[in-house]
């Protein structure tokens, strides 16, 4: 008898008196010797035993019974969905059992249990199961309950992944989750939540200071060198700790009050750990504040450009202008792009921005001729995140070349551009060369400030970043270091630029001690707004750089409208 599916008659003792040869094949077995057997034998396959061992209860039931059977054999392990059925045939009661084969089913059922429940990349359970785990935690010990939640997020993890590519930054991923998950209680939990964050669930605790010897003692595990795909990788992250019932009565209030800690660390410390508290609260809600506004200020295009030249250290004639971004806020206050551009970027609203920029250039640009002299160049910032970002680049370059003098601006960009593995070296770099716009390396030496690196890049300037500069005439290391920038600089065929020059120490030191011919800083101007220049007001600078006195310095080369910003 040939079915599809299994077949196997037993008598009221259990012993088969048919098996066909699905059936068989299934316990991997003749049907002759499955049929043949000494009544009461044990057999060699288990379940042939435990079908003989349910026969009788059945039978007394004399109800239907199904079950998922696995069933291991030399060959094979499958899943059979059987049916046990009571029969009677002339005054006997026998046990029809049919089985078909759903192991393909079970698989895909399995495989969606574990996508849905445990994170493919690090075996570890998903948001969902610690969400749940939590809710019952609540809600079966209530407020004698006592745990802590850790939010953890690894720092400049996007950096890892552009520089060492993403199968690098995956592998970091997992040795990270190994070393978080070592030597947790059966009652603690780590899940990975999204791309490089994890919660830490630790239940039960004693106290704060307990938590925080732990968490502690996490972040000095964290510290030792990873070694992945022959890097050496060096890693750490921001924690943020909430505890039950203290920073919340849910699982949704503790997680969200944990990441609010986390990230006071990400903009302070990094790769430290702090416990939340009311105050955290406070600035989480100023900053969705700035959020709104930002979003706000974006739709209705309340931004202006402040415009700072660079200025040739020798001659004080304006090589060209920088156009830094002020954003008016709701009440009309003027704020610099430390307090936005960060956020901007994150919230995806920065190209805009810089469009937005570049059209405000071009509704002043007779102006901006008129002040500092027909055909400045005129330098625009672009974040590294939009500088690798060829969609963007594109549309932005097309937007140059419609001002119809592409050849006049110069992007900054940051170093971090050049080092991460994106398209800026080689496909975006090309259209600027060929519209003929320039390219600046931004805040030179603070980021991957690699030398060897330079040698690399092809950038028509250089400007070295502010830190270096402070105090240049008394810091022989910084000195040593700008030499050597210098050097390769003029070697690469570079214009190199000195950041922040505020004192005539300084200027002095650099006309006196290098080749560096251009410099910017509030020494010889600070940002100003164009309008302020036109209708003549005191008030030339914009309002932070206001703050910043400027040095009363006899011997300083006057700097003025009146010498026409070189003109
Ligand atoms: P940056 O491009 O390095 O610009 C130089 C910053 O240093 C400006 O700050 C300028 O006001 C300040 N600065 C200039 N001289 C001195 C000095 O002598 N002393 C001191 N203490 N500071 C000086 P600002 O305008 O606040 O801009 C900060 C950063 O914001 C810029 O740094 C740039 O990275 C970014 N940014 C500005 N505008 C834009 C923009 O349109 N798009 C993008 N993506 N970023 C922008
Ligand atoms: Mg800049
Ligand atoms: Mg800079």
């Amino acid at each position: 008898m040939s079915l599809p599916a299994s077949v196997t008659v037993q008598d009221e003792r259990g012993n088969f008196v048919f098996v066909n040869d699905a059936a068989a094949a299934q316990f991997n077995m003749s049907a002759h010797d499955i049929v043949g057997a000494v009544p009461g034998a044990a057999f060699r396959c288990k379940e042939l035993n435990d079908r003989r061992d349910i026969v009788a209860g059945v039978l007394q039931s004399g109800r239907v019974r199904t079950s998922e059977e696995r069933i291991r054999t030399d060959l094979a392990s499958k899943v059979y969905l059987t049916t046990h059925r009571p029969v009677q045939v002339s005054n006997r009661q026998l046990l029809l059992s049919s089985s078909i084969d759903v192991s393909q089913q079970k698989a895909i059922e399995e495989e969606l249990f574990r996508c849905a429940y445990y994170d493919e990349l690090t075996d570890l359970p998903t948001r969902r199961v610690i969400e749940q785990c939590v809710g019952s935690l609540i809600r079966e010990q209530g407020s004698s309950a006592r745990f802590a939640m850790a939010f953890l997020d690894i720092d400049n993890f996007k950096h890892i992944n552009d520089y060492y590519g993403h199968a690098s930054g995956d592998a970091l991923l997992v040795e990270v989750a190994r070393r978080l998950s070592l030597g947790l209680r059966d009652t603690d939990m780590l899940s990975r939540i999204s791309g490089d964050e994890f919660l830490l669930l630790l239940n039960p605790i004693r106290n704060e200071a307990e938590v925080a010897d732990y968490i502690e003692f996490l972040l000095q595990r964290l510290k030792a060198p990873f070694f992945i795909d022959g890097s050496e990788l060096f890693a750490s992250a921001s924690i943020g700790v909430s505890i039950y019932p203290d920073h919340g009565g849910d699982y949704e209030m503790l997680r969200q009050n944990a990441d609010i800690a986390m990230y006071r660390v990400k903009n302070e410390t990094k790769g430290a750990a702090v416990l939340f508290n009311d105050g955290m609260q406070q600035e989480a809600l100023a900053r969705m504040a700035i959020e709104q506004s930002l979003r706000l200020a974006i739709l209705d295009k309340r931004f202006c450009c402040a415009f700072q030249p660079k200025v040739d250290i020798r001659t004080q004639q304006v090589r060209g202008i920088e156009a830094l971004v002020r954003l008016r806020d709701d009440d009309g206050v003027i704020q610099a792009p430390g307090t936005f551009i960060d956020l901007a970027v994150e919230l995806g609203l920065i190209d805009e921005l810089t469009h937005l920029v570049l059209a405000e250039i071009m509704k002043s640009i007779d102006l901006i001729d008129d002040t500092f002299g027909t055909g400045v160049s005129i330098s625009i910032n672009v974040a590294a995140k939009q500088a690798g970002n060829l969609a963007f680049m594109t549309s932005f370059a097309q937007a140059l070349e419609e001002t119809g003098c592409p050849t006049r601006f110069i992007v900054e960009v940051t170093e971090d551009a050049f080092v991460a593995k994106t398209h800026f070296q080689t496909e975006i770099l090309p259209i600027l060369r060929r519209l003929g716009v320039g390219v600046s390396i931004d805040d030179f030496g603070i980021g991957y400030s690699s030398l060897s690196a330079l040698a690399d890049i092809t950038a028509d300037e250089i400007k070295i970043d502010r830190s270096f500069i402070v105090d240049i005439h008394k810091r022989p290391r910084s000195q040593g270091i700008l030499k050597a920038i210098e050097s390769l600089s003029e070697a690469l065929g570079m214009t190199v630029i000195a950041e922040g020059v505020e004192t005539f120490e300084e200027l002095a030191y650099l006309q006196a001690a290098t080749r560096i011919k251009y410099a910017q800083g509030f020494y010889f101007s600070k940002p100003v707004f164009l309008e302020e220049l036109t209708t003549g007001s005191a008030a030339m600078s914009d309002s932070r750089a206001a703050s910043v006195s400027r040095p009363v310095q006899e011997s300083r080369p006057a700097y003025s409208r009146a010498r026409g910003f070189g003109r």
